[in-house]
């Protein structure tokens, strides 16, 4: 399938949602392409988008990559690809970045290292903004994942691009979370920092080829060991570079999948869709408010408050039951 860039981008002319639908259910990249972004466009015609793949989403399983930038996101995701692609998987993957106005081409054209995937037909590449949503990641992410997983995605690899707490978001949103150390420069004790090794289902120590994985890897699993969990977390080797240990990786994301099956997946799913329709609630409460600001009963309320008639609670509340 061809990445984004190569696919046009959509005109704004009047699209056939059920056509669009059907095309990418069927596996056409210019049409999921086309429906990613929509998402990212906030468009009035996702309800119908949604409402159409609602029936057809469920089947991916979502494996969450992140990290420090440097320690080999791009270039082991790449490298999963193909280990996936090897067993038969079709992949997904969504490159996302909180912190960047850019999306699509622009972004995508940076990570060179997944061109090698580019016209394999079973994988779809995409990158993502999302700044400038209401509720962000929370919001735009789920939608886009949605996407993929009814064009008939089985893997979707979702990795952060940039850098703060989108590193501990974006667990909320896979079903998996694979955080991604690297040996030396106290990435270990950054990561403790950060929170991220409270977040992993499988840590990998990339760049295994150089002094320090161990080290690493004992820093990791003094902390892993300490958690109460019925799940050890993993924490294998690799050298993404080469590939190697990169099968392993594979592995234990498989054997997550299936401790998963036992009652997790199906919790850590209802409370990812439950925070995905708090946010597009929360999303339609502020455009109700912002419609109120100014209007005339607000003005009447705060004349109320502000004569001693009424407080500031009572007034919200009653504001709040109009909306
Ligand atoms: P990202 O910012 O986390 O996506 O990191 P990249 O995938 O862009 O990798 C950053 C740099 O580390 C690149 O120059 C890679 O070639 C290099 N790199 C990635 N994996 C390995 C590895 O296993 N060993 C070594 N020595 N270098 C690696």
């Amino acid at each position: 399938m061809v990445p984004e860039e190569v696919a046009q981008r959509p005109s704004r002319r009047a699209v056939a949602v059920p056509e669009l639908v059907e095309r990418a259910r069927s596996g056409d990249a210019r049409s999921v392409a086309r429906l990613i972004s929509l998402v990212e466009d906030a468009s009035p015609l996702l309800r119908e988008v949604m409402a159409a793949l609602a029936p057809h989403s469920g089947n991916a399983r979502i494996v969450g990559i992140t990290g420090s930038p440097g320690v080999g996101k791009s270039t082991s995701t790449s490298a999963l690809i193909k280990e996936l692609r090897s067993t038969g998987k079709r992949v997904g993957v969504l490159a996302v970045d909180p912190s960047s106005p850019f999306s699509g081409g622009a972004l995508l054209g940076d990570r060179v290292r997944m061109s090698d995937h580019a016209l394999d037909p079973e994988v779809y590449i995409r990158s993502m903004a999302s700044r400038g949503h209401l509720g962000g990641l929370s919001w735009t992410t789920p939608q886009a994942l949605r996407v993929l997983d009814a064009a008939g995605c089985d893997v979707i690899l979702v990795e952060t691009v940039g850098v703060g707490q989108s590193e501990v978001e974006i667990a909320g949103l896979a079903d998996t979370t694979l955080v991604l150390l690297a040996p030396g420069m106290g990435d270990g004790i950054q990561a403790l920092k950060a929170g991220i090794l409270e977040i992993g289902d499988l840590f990998v120590v990339n760049k295994a080829d150089r002094d320090g994985a161990n080290t690493t890897r004992r820093e990791i699993r003094s902390v892993v060991s300490a958690r109460e969990s019925d799940w050890k977390a993993p924490i294998v080797l690799t050298v993404a570079t080469t590939g190697e240990g990169v099968d392993e990786v594979v592995t234990e994301m498989e054997r997550h999948r299936e401790y998963l099956a036992g009652g997790e997946l199906e919790r850590r799913r209802l409370a990812r869709v439950g925070r995905e329709i708090e946010a597009l609630a929360l999303g339609s409460l502020r455009s109700r408010m912002a419609d109120v600001t100014g209007d005339a009963r607000l003005g009447s309320l705060a004349a109320d408050v502000l004569a001693g008639r009424s407080d500031p609670f009572a007034a919200a509340d009653t504001l709040v039951e109009h909306l």
